[in-house]
């Protein structure tokens, strides 16, 4: 199979949200945060609320998945979930362009407009 893009990765990460491990659902949790939390009047107290919640995380190993940036995390995460579930995962191409759809079940095409319902 060809590598996974950006897009594609996108598109298991909000369609098979599902599929994450916890690890990986808490390092997008963390990722997905105000990272400007601490700034605000009531920061340190927020950012306390934020990690006993698990909205947030210090610990290294979650981490450390996001150390080289969203978009790698983001692959990392849909190449796992594609090995590890190789026939759950459903690429919705467009039968004329053969181009990503918006959603599994969408029947029109975004790019050239194709429409199969
Ligand atoms: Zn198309």
């Amino acid at each position: 199979m060809a590598a996974t893009t950006a897009e594609r990765a996108n598109y298991i990460i909000i369609h098979y949200l599902g599929m994450l491990t916890e690890h990986e659902m808490e390092a997008l949790k963390h990722h997905r945060h105000p990272l400007k939390l601490r700034e605000l009047p009531d920061g340190e107290l927020r950012t306390k609320i934020y990690l006993r919640n698990q909205w947030l995380s210090d610990e290294p190993e979650i981490l450390k998945q996001l150390d080289k940036g969203y978009v790698q995390f983001i692959l990392n995460c849909a190449e796992r979930i594609l090995k590890d579930n190789p026939d759950k995962v459903y690429f919705n191409l467009c039968p004329v362009c053969r181009k990503l759809a918006r959603t599994p079940d969408a029947k029109q095409c975004r790019f050239c407009g194709h429409d199969w319902h």
